[in-house]
């Protein structure tokens, strides 16, 4: 017996399957990343454009004991996104932040949180492509920047912004283009005068990860407290204008993402270099960020 309930859905990917049919995976509004299938949906119009990547639907969907699969009886299209495909380069960031999802999302379990954070996302991503003839290259890096900065936050990762690791000074106390060494394992910096503040660990392999800083600035590190305290949408306002900034703050953020979120990789990040401002920064970039050890 099918147990049929409703859900607000986000389309992540939809595959086809045997010559008719759809499977869809979506982050669900209650249940976290879930996957259904659609019968009989190819040449079908009874879920219109329900079933596209970043729809956000209302879905009726049956529940079977010990199926893994649930059934899609219905979808209904609360918001499209579809302003999303005017830009070549905004359709390849939603793209990659759908691809995250996949490999980050907790299957069958709430992630309010992550669904919001999605949701607004592509909102901001479909009112810049809408406004934009041409696109400012520095709001690729301010979108990905803020919403990598939210997954460490969901993640429960809590980064150290506001004072030296070591001595405590505060960040306010340096100017903006002042260099500072962010650190991986701590999700902290440390100032100038602090080169070498070590953590306590016996764990020789946590303790070498901590040694490989990562050089930031000032204002790349004030921009990774404002993502923390300010909504997604509000990224192309608060962030700082400077390119460089940007780089640095997305460098030590991938780094944290692989250190510190289960599932996190890079793989899909080489979907970006068809963007020619991630091209050279993706293949330029120095070697791999250490991954999590096994502890
Ligand atoms: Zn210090």
């Amino acid at each position: 017996m099918a147990t049929s309930f409703e859900e607000t859905a986000i389309v992540l990917r939809v595959v086809p399957y045997e010559d008719r049919h759809r499977i869809v995976t979506a982050l669900s509004e209650k249940r976290g990343k879930i996957t259904a299938i659609a019968n009989n949906a190819v040449n079908s119009r009874r879920y219109g454009a329900a079933l596209q990547p970043f729809a956000a639907s209302g879905w009726r969907m049956a529940e079977r004991a010990g199926a893994n699969l649930y059934r899609l009886d219905e979808a209904i299209l609360k918001r499209g996104y579809e302003g999303i495909r005017k830009h070549f380069e905004i359709l390849t960031l939603a793209s990659l932040l759908n691809d995250i999802l996949l490999r980050i999302a907790p299957e069958n379990e709430a992630c309010l949180e992550l669904f919001k954070l999605h949701s607004n996302t592509l909102a901001l991503l479909e009112d810049w492509a809408n406004e934009a003839e041409t696109l400012d290259p520095i709001r690729y890096f301010q979108v990905l920047n803020g919403y990598f900065s939210k997954i460490l936050q969901w993640n429960g990762t809590q980064p150290q912004l506001m004072r030296c690791l070591s001595c405590e000074r505060s960040l306010l106390d340096f100017s903006e283009n002042e260099e500072l060494r962010a650190s991986i394992i701590t999700a902290g910096w440390v100032c100038s005068h602090c080169r070498h503040y070590r953590i306590d660990t016996p764990d020789q392999e946590v303790l070498a990860i901590h040694q490989k800083y990562i050089s930031i600035t000032q204002a790349a590190l004030g921009d990774f407290y404002l993502a923390l305290t300010h909504p997604i949408r509000k990224s192309f306002e608060v962030f700082s204008p400077n390119l460089s900034d940007q780089h640095k703050l997305f460098q030590f953020l991938l780094s944290l993402l692989q250190y510190h979120v289960p599932g996190f990789e890079k793989a899909p990040l080489q979907t970006l270099r068809f963007i020619p401002e991630f091209k050279d920064w993706i293949q330029t970039e120095p070697e791999q960020s250490p991954n999590r050890p096994n502890l």
